[in-house]
């Protein structure tokens, strides 16, 4: 006998929107431009092996992690072609493992180019590199007051070949205003620079989504899309017709049914208490798998096309919702999260407001209980 090992609590990822959002970022590129589709942290939560899986059949040559260890996720995965391009950074015993599964390592310093070079020695081969400069994120990168220094000791690591120059912009929303226009006319500089140091970038990069989106002038030879892909606009959808389509829904059911009389506490604490008979339905999705405890007494879900407010504390494996006005709920009736049902919808930007937070961080917060389904 198979043992059944699912549970009801899971995030459908829509096939068809990763591609349709796929097109849609490709239509406001130049062809010229390559797209680096950013499968970090899980792909945001999507799964990184198949999201890579699809967006290689439409054709992406080019994937974003983090780290080394998402690297090889990817390869084992089955992406055997394209370039992988690690770019948060990489430690001594990480760099065995960026030759062996073929990724393209991006250089925050001169120490770890030489770890990359030392590596090389005795190989006689060469491997492309990008280099960061921090253009004022203050976060990663070379400085620009080091980049001469960086890069005359470069030309002494012939192991390595400079094949791009990238930054990261200050901000993932807003990519208009001074900030970022003196983080562009610092990439600039850094572009003079390693020309005439003799490696000019044939690879610039600088935009994530919101650039992707607001700003074509940063696209330059190479754009890093992550939240857009899943089908969210970072700063929320725009006025007007908006085609990035939300590519996940986070969905569970009801688990158990009380009507409970008026006066009655609901949760830890009992934050919540009921001031009429009430119809609680209580979820099996609580704070272990992601959704955020700060949902308490904040949230919404989607019941029969109906929104129904999350009462009481999250706890860590379930969650309660008043469900008194809403018609006909029984027991196993899908609940949705965040997504669509029918023609309602809760949008991961409104539970990300909820829980004062960002979209990026609802997604990657989705914990390993919950189980990734995947239609289309
Ligand atoms: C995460 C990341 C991105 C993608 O950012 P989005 O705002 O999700 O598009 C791009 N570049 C780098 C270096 C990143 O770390």
């Amino acid at each position: 006998m198979k043992i059944r090992k699912s549970r009801p609590t899971v995030a459908v990822i829509d096939r068809a929107a990763l591609r349709s959002n796929l097109a849609e970022l490709r239509r406001r590129i130049d062809p010229r431009v390559t797209i680096l589709a950013v499968v970090k942290a899980d792909a945001y939560g999507h799964g990184a092996a198949e999201v890579a899986r699809v967006l290689e059949r439409e054709g992406v040559r080019s994937f974003g992690v983090a780290t080394v260890a998402e690297g090889v996720e990817v390869r084992e995965a089955g992406v055997v072609h394209p370039d992988i391009v690690v770019l948060a950074g990489f430690t001594a015993d990480q760099v065995e493992a960026i030759f062996r599964f073929r990724m393209t390592p991006v250089v925050l310093d001169i120490d770890m180019a030489r770890l990359l070079d030392q590596r090389l020695r005795s190989s006689m081969r060469s491997v492309p590199v990008h280099v960061k400069v921090d253009t004022g994120l203050g976060r990663l990168g070379v400085p620009m007051g080091e980049l001469t220094d960086f890069l005359r000791e470069m030309k002494k690591l012939r192991g390595l070949q400079i094949v791009g120059l990238c930054s990261h912009l200050g901000s993932a929303v807003h990519v208009q205003g001074e900030t970022i226009e003196r983080q562009l006319s610092v990439f600039h500089r850094a572009e003079e620079l390693l020309a005439i140091h003799g490696f000019p970038p044939q690879v610039r990069h600088l935009a994530n989504s919101a650039a992707l989106i607001a700003r074509p002038d940063l696209h330059f030879d190479l754009v890093r899309p992550g939240l857009a892909l899943y089908g969210i606009y970072p700063g929320g959808p725009p006025e007007g017709p908006h085609p990035l389509r939300p590519a996940m829904t986070l969905r569970t059911i009801v688990l158990q049914l009380r009507r409970l009389p008026a006066g009655h506490g609901i949760g830890y604490d009992q934050t919540f208490v009921t001031t009429r008979d009430s119809l609680i339905a209580t979820l099996p999705i609580g704070y272990a798998d992601g959704y955020p405890r700060r949902l308490s007494n904040r949230a919404e879900v989607l019941i029969r096309g109906e929104r129904a407010p999350v009462v009481g504390r999250v706890s860590m494996d379930t969650t309660m919702v008043d469900v008194t006005d809403i018609e006909g709920v029984e027991r196993n009736d899908e609940v949705v999260m965040w997504g669509q049902q029918g023609s309602a919808e809760i949008l991961v930007d409104e539970v990300a407001a909820w829980a004062e937070t960002i979209p990026y961080e609802i997604l990657t917060r989705l914990g390993r209980r919950v189980q990734r389904a995947y239609v289309n």
